[in-house]
């Protein structure tokens, strides 16, 4: 019999052997609850003795779109465990969403909180789901009623490494939301370059604040600490002033920028709360080289920004071991072992190091295409001479002369302006750097005489009000006039989606007649 290549049995051989030890403890206020490695293994047996008993077709979907919970973890490792492929959604998304991703994906079995459970099983149904179940926060609700009927027991699903495991849709601040089709083997391959390349050791102890219907907490953040037979301290939500408290007892922490920036502004947060941390993560949104500097001045650590997608997991990484480099911020380090990166010109060529180019990514990590979309899919892949599939990331950036990589931008956020290049990433960068600027977003929208138009949206410092006029005047002292935005505004707030990604879509549908007369 062939080696069963299931990641759920990777994830579980790794367990330790004590398996009455804490596995998860929660960490939201009132009564903490403690789950051991034993209570992983039997009620992920459960849940999967229940979809076996379902008689699902092989490769059925089970989508999922419920509150952050250790049980909506332990879902998504026994539908590992029983070989069906695990759908999340994100808890945001409305009706006409989920119609979409339902449609799109028709699952068998949907999974809902109960307080949705109306209208999303009226959907489900539609679309020809057998099985909606309902998991709240407080662990009520039919899924766990049923699956309580089953055996605690349970022989892991038989899966090649190729089998899908998961499918992501992507969470399109560009276009329509696909789904990237990852497999057993895309999941364990990344999982474990991460566990060597970040130096997972005994002792290590993650705090796991992220949501989990994301590549970041749900595949980077969990692996991390299963595959390392590690104690999560769970979060369901972020919690700057409660995540600090907690933060001596935790050695590994990851987030997005949002969070660090709003655990710089907890009072509490220091070097003392950090006295046992061995390692930050940042990624999934570029990390303001403000927010890198103020935190390792504020925590005495310097934060390992991290690049990745949906599509292909992580890509690279900063070093975690001093002897592979210094973390330098603003960039996003080096391809990780097995990944192999490339930056190619507009005509497929590889540029030179030092040029901007597109990026495209080759390695055990990338997906196998996109959800019944093989002829977009075959738009994102390119062939080089040697007969090697790259994948176009969508994403712009360069590979300086020692090797570490940097995104400058989206290919599709690139503005055009009278046939000159702009990259957002160069203009924002030297906004953010002028006095009074917390944050900014640079865009292209429609222009009669250019083809786009570069407006600039900027976020003032608390207490500051900076001038639109003056900003202008101060970048046309420091990049070229074909880059200095033609009309700046001073806003509030810039729009995020849920992982603290800009939303440049909207800003760009917001000003879209801004240049129209
Ligand atoms: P998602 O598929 O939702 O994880 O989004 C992936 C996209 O997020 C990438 O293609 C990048 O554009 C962006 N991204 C992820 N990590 C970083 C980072 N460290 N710096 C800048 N952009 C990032």
């Amino acid at each position: 019999m062939t080696p069963n290549h299931n990641l759920f049995v990777a994830l579980s051989d790794a367990f330790p052997d004590e398996l009455d030890t804490v596995a998860i403890e929660t960490a939201d206020g009132g009564e903490a609850l403690r789950y051991s490695w034993r209570d992983i293994h039997r009620a992920t047996a459960m849940i999967a003795n229940l979809l076996d008993w379902l008689e699902l077709p092989p490769g059925a979907r089970v989508a999922v779109q419920t509150e952050k919970s250790v049980e909506a973890l332990l879902l998504y490792l026994a539908v590992l465990r029983a070989g069906y492929v695990y759908l999340p959604l994100n808890t945001a998304y409305q009706s006409a969403e989920i119609e979409y991703f339902i449609g799109n994906a028709e699952p068998s079995v949907v999974v809902c909180s109960g307080k949705n459970f109306s209208w999303v099983s009226r959907i489900a149904f539609k679309a020809g789901t057998t099985h909606v179940f309902t998991l709240n926060e407080d662990r009520s609700g039919s899924l766990l009623e049923r699956a309580a009927h089953h055996s605690d027991r349970h022989t892991p699903a038989h899966k090649a490494a190729d089998d899908l495991a998961a499918i992501l849709y992507t969470s399109g601040t560009t276009g329509r939301s696909k789904g990237a089709m990852l497999s057993h083997d895309n999941l364990l391959s990344n999982a474990v370059a991460l566990k060597h390349y970040w130096g997972w050791s005994a002792g290590d102890v993650l705090i796991h604040a992220l949501p989990i219907f994301h590549v970041h907490g749900l595949f980077v953040a969990s692996h991390g600490a299963l595959l390392n037979g590690s104690k999560m301290i769970w979060f369901s939500r972020f919690d700057p002033k409660a995540v600090t408290a907690r933060l001596p007892d935790a050695t590994v922490f990851m987030g997005v920028p949002t969070l660090y920036v709003r655990l710089l502004g907890e009072p509490g947060f220091g070097s003392q709360a950090c006295r046992h941390m061995r390692l930050f993560v940042s990624g999934s949104a570029p990390l303001l080289i403000e927010t890198f500097n103020e935190f390792r001045e504020r925590s005495g650590h310097t934060i390992l920004e991290r690049y990745g997608m949906s599509e292909t997991l992580m890509l690279t990484s900063n070093p975690c071991d001093p002897k592979h480099g210094e973390r330098r911020g603003g960039t996003v380090g080096f391809p990780l072992p097995g990944v192999r990166l490339r930056i190619v010109d507009e005509h497929g060529r590889r540029c030179a190091a030092g040029e901007i180019g597109g990026i495209e990514v080759n390695g055990p990590n990338v997906f196998h295409g996109y959800w019944r979309m093989p002829e977009k899919t075959n738009e994102e892949f390119s062939t080089d001479d040697a007969g090697t599939r790259w994948f176009k990331t969508g994403d712009v950036g360069r590979i300086d002369a020692d090797g570490y990589v940097t995104i400058v931008g989206r290919s599709k956020d690139l503005i055009i302006t009278g046939g000159f290049n702009v990259y957002p990433a160069e203009v924002e960068a030297v906004l953010n750097e002028l006095p009074g600027v917390a944050e900014s977003a640079v865009v292209g929208v429609p222009h009669p005489d250019f083809g786009e138009g570069v407006v600039a949206l900027v976020v003032p410092r608390p207490g500051a009000a900076p001038d639109a006029a003056q900003l202008i005047a101060a970048l046309k002292t420091r990049i070229a006039n074909f880059k200095v935005p033609k009309r700046l505004f001073v806003v509030n707030e810039l729009p995020r989606n849920a992982m603290g990604k800009v939303q440049k879509n909207l800003l760009r549908e917001q000003n879209q007649a801004l240049f129209a007369d």
